[in-house]
């Protein structure tokens, strides 16, 4: 397990610094992992965010983000909550998503080496397989290039994080590690395998919010 070091989120910098639009609220998927963070960092950013555990906490929010964890523990999570139903609305009514890790997983159309009938939303048109860096490498730290948030590379964490295996057409990947897509966008939706908000860096949380104020692209 790599250290876990939580620092104040910076300023935004460089083309990501656009803001959301106007009024909205942004909810985090709160059934597990750093909803703290997530929250904290849409704060500094100046966005309305609020922890969703309910069908009624998520009316509203024009945006969700998933956070990591453990994708087959928050599937079961979400059927408890009876949240698969709402989640499918409010995405299908317009609701875009910022996944991290196991919420990358989530909205994936096919997971591998996945809990048999595990939950893929399908949101997006990614296969994932699951902890997919094997025992060595469970958990690093890397400085990512990432040229949609700007020159300088982004500091992030990878916890047992799965690979996207496959993207489709209207997938455009915006960041590689090992030569394998690491952040990804579909229409307004962000997917992400490793964990921005444990560096606390706020790049990807505004591009993100940026892209909200855009007309929805292919695959939204
Ligand atoms: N290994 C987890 C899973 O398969 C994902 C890890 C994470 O979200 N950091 O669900």
């Amino acid at each position: 397990m790599a250290t876990r070091r939580v620092v104040a989120p910076r300023e935004p910098g460089g083309s990501a610094g656009r803001s959301a639009p106007d009024g909205i609220t942004v909810g985090v998927l709160a059934l597990q992992g750093d909803v703290r963070e997530h929250l904290a960092i849409l704060g500094t950013l100046g966005v309305a965010a609020r922890p969703v555990r309910t069908a009624a906490e998520l009316a509203g929010c024009a945006a969700l983000v998933l956070p990591g964890g453990e994708s087959s523990t928050v599937a079961r999570l979400i059927a408890a909550f009876e949240l698969e139903a709402p989640l499918r609305a409010a995405i299908r009514a317009g609701v875009s998503c910022l996944a991290t890790c196991a919420g990358t997983i989530l909205l994936a159309r096919t997971i591998q080496d996945g809990l048999p009938g595990q939950l893929a939303l399908g949101v997006l048109d990614i296969a994932v397989r699951r902890n997919a860096y094997g025992r060595q490498r469970d958990s690093f730290e890397a400085d990512l290039a990432l040229p949609a948030v700007g020159p300088d590379p982004v500091p992030v964490v990878f916890i047992r994080a799965p690979t996207i295996e496959t993207v489709g057409p209207d997938v455009e990947v915006l960041a590689r590690h090992d030569g394998r897509p690491v952040a990804v966008r579909q229409g307004r939706h962000l997917a992400l395998t490793f964990h921005p908000e444990i560096t606390g860096d706020p790049r990807l949380h505004a591009l993100f919010l940026a892209g909200l104020a855009l007309p929805p692209g292919p695959g939204t």
